[in-house]
């Protein structure tokens, strides 16, 4: 029977142990960690990504501040916005909820914000740390992804690894995560021929496409660990019941009219030995890692030795 990793537990048990190096932080400097989230525009779903995330700073005792822009904010004025922040002596961690209004150059503004408060790892300086294997601040959902892996024991030494998504985000940093562990690494995308077959090789499959439940059964060989990173909101009761059939997900969507599925089927799920669900799974690890990632901007930007 696939045991199930249990994303919301581990995301617990991570922010105690936040909670416990700000504390042990304040103590040493009289400091508290500072995440300043910045948000451009009226997407109602960064909105409420942006509220969970300055809730679940409180929650640990990281001190939070949120610029909310208009949506005709100017590139101008979201980078004279930033570069503010990154002067701030006050602030740690700098987020910029994404997406950004067609006006804004994505690429420009998040290149924008200093390396040392980049607390969703996304900046070149510490992609390119992390190729080299040295120590950076890290995109957080993989960083959650390794956390599940590591504290449910899976070994990765020398084990077969097969990412399909190779986005900045998550594949690219997932694959380097994982081959800095040994394992043996294969990225898949939207290009790979015979995806199937190269999947079912692995002892660990990563899916992070954004596809409803495109990893089915014949991608994944008996016993396999299955990490599903894709989420999708199904938003059609037909969709629903064409993927699943009967039963939790299409009871979920009757109940709300919406429903949140991963990349991976169930029945691909129950050939697995142990598999990140989805809701439950990895979202919650990454809220919890960029919570880890502003205790650490904090701690190296004030010199000090790192907890985590
Ligand atoms: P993305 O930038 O759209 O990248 C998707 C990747 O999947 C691309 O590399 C793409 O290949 C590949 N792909 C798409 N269709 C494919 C197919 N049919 N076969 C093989 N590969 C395929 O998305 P992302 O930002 O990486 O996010 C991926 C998923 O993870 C999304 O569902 C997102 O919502 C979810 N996510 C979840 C969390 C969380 O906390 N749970 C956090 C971040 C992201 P090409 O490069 O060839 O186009």
């Amino acid at each position: 029977m696939a045991e199930i990793i249990d994303g919301k537990a581990l995301a617990e048990a991570i922010r105690s142990e936040v909670a416990a190096g700000v504390s042990n932080l304040h103590s040493r400097v009289s400091a508290r960690p500072t995440l300043a989230a910045v948000l451009v525009g009226d997407d109602p779903a960064s909105h409420i990504y942006v509220r969970n995330k300055i809730k679940a700073c409180e929650q640990v005792g990281i001190k939070s501040e949120s610029h909310y822009l208009t949506a005709s904010t100017t590139e101008e004025e979201l980078l004279s916005l930033i570069a503010n922040l990154n002067e701030s002596e006050d602030v740690d961690g700098i987020l910029l909820q994404l997406p950004l209004p067609r006006q804004i150059h994505k690429v420009k503004a998040l290149d924008s914000i200093s390396p040392a408060k980049d607390v969703d790892g996304l900046h070149p300086w510490n992609v390119g740390l992390l190729v080299q294997g040295r120590a950076s601040l890290i995109a957080c959902t993989p960083l959650g992804v390794l956390q599940a892996l590591k504290r449910y024991n899976v070994p990765l030494a020398g084990k077969k690894a097969v990412v399909v998504g190779r986005s900045d985000l998550v594949g690219k940093p997932l694959a380097l995560l994982l081959m800095h562990e040994n394992a043996t690494v294969t990225i898949c995308h939207s290009k790979t021929e015979n995806l199937p077959q190269v999947v079912s090789r692995a002892d660990i499959v990563l899916a992070a496409m954004g596809k409803a439940a495109f990893v089915t059964e014949d991608f994944i060989r008996e016993g396999a660990v299955v990490i599903d990173v894709g989420t999708t909101v199904l938003k059609s009761e037909q969709e629903v019941i064409s993927i699943f059939g009967e039963g939790k997900k299409l009871d979920d969507f009757r109940a709300k009219k919406t429903v949140l599925v991963g990349d991976v089927h169930p029945a691909a799920y129950a050939k697995s030995s142990l598999y990140t669900p989805v809701p439950g799974g990895v979202g919650p690890l990454t809220i919890a890692m960029l919570l880890r990632n502003t205790l650490k901007s904090a701690e190296m930007r004030k010199g000090e030795r790192l907890t985590l």
